[in-house]
């Protein structure tokens, strides 16, 4: 962590979030949701958006959304996210937040929307056969999920730079183009912090996604992760290294089992040494499970209760409705009162 955020915690907000689309998995774990909890616990204030509208950017209609919604709130109480000091929301519950989306749109090209590399990757596995015009603007939306309320700190991960990007370029063209008469700046320019895994990949060796049908989730059992790891891909190589650029498979299992036991992948390589691919899976699978453990525990504790998962979202659609409601009121000023 670095350290102006530890000197001053309570300078800093931190928004991040995942898409309601499926169960969270080791991608989103060491990606994105250690660093949150580490930040939260460090004093920063968390936002987390579920951003429902961006389930409809790849597919037709969003399936089993109130489930999925619900699991997220699960997957970030059980890897320890507290929810009496963080703000979990559906932006899609937030009107004032999607208004903020119809300015910043007229601050970016079209160019611009059509180089993004992530929305590219997502188009190339999209379900749809033509683009729909919410997949070539969500950045845009992102923009506003993050400033909505002003969030200085953004843990993601590399799938998501580009998309800081177009944040940090809203933010710093709306404040050029609307200057406060007090002299302040509107929005912050967000910055994103990646984690130890910023691109960990899945079973197939493409990145580790919810919806690929690839990952590992923080909810699965023993067995199934068991089951799950034994299928991916490796090399035909018995000797086991960490060199992620030539053997990206064998490398990701081996930073896969490092994270988990908080070694080096060095060290785990050289411990297998000439044991293959069915040894590193088998301590892969062993490190994953055991570290897995307490979140899984925790994870079947919050589970027996819905009802209180709903009410972390209904208490936090309320405050994030709050914070937008006053971010557009300050927008809408200094626009002119559009
Ligand atoms: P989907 O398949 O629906 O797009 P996803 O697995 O890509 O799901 P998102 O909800 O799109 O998950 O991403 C949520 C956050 O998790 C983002 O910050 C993203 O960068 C991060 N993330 C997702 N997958 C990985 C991964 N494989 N490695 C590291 N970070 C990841
Ligand atoms: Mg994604």
């Amino acid at each position: 962590m670095d350290e102006t955020v530890r000197r001053d915690p309570g300078a800093h907000r931190v928004l991040t979030g995942d898409r309601p689309t499926g169960p969270l998995h080791l991608g989103h774990y060491f990606g994105s949701l250690r660093n949150r909890v580490r930040l939260q616990r460090l004093g920063v204030e968390m936002f987390l958006v579920i951003p429902d509208y961006q389930v409809i950017t790849d597919r037709d209609v969003a399936d089993r959304l109130a489930e999925h919604t619900e699991n997220l709130v699960l997957d970030y109480l059980a890897t320890g996210i507290d929810a009496d000091r963080a703000t979990i929301f559906t932006h899609s519950a937030v009107p004032a937040l999607n208004q903020l989306l119809l300015p910043f749109l007229s601050l970016v090209s079209v160019a611009e929307l059509h180089r993004n590399p992530t929305v590219k990757d997502e188009i190339a596995h999209s379900s749809q056969s033509a683009v729909n015009g919410l997949m070539l603007t969500y950045p845009v939306h992102q923009a506003a999920d993050i400033l909505f309320c002003k969030a200085d700190l953004v843990p993601v991960g590399k799938d998501q730079l580009p998309h800081l990007e177009v944040s940090r370029t809203v933010a710093r063209r709306f404040n050029e183009r609307y200057p406060h008469p007090d002299g302040r700046t509107v929005f912050p320019r967000p910055r994103a912090l990646l984690d130890a895994a910023p691109l960990l990949l899945g079973t197939d060796g493409g990145k580790m996604s919810k919806s690929r049908g690839n990952s590992i989730p923080l909810g699965a059992d023993e067995d199934t992760t068991a089951r799950l790891l034994k299928g991916a891909k490796t090399d035909t190589d018995r000797r086991i290294t960490y060199d992620p650029a030539t053997r990206p498979e064998v490398s990701n299992l081996v930073l896969l089992a490092a994270l988990c036991q908080d070694r080096t992948p060095e060290e785990v390589a050289e411990e297998i040494g000439d044991g293959g691919a069915a040894a590193l899976k088998r301590t892969v699978t062993e490190a994953v499970n055991e570290h897995l453990r307490p979140i899984r525990a925790r994870r079947a504790d919050f589970a027996a209760d819905r009802g209180h998962l709903r009410d972390v979202l209904r208490a936090g659609n309320e405050r994030a409705n709050t914070i937008a409601d006053a971010t557009l009121a300050e927008v809408r000023e200094v626009m002119g009162s559009l």
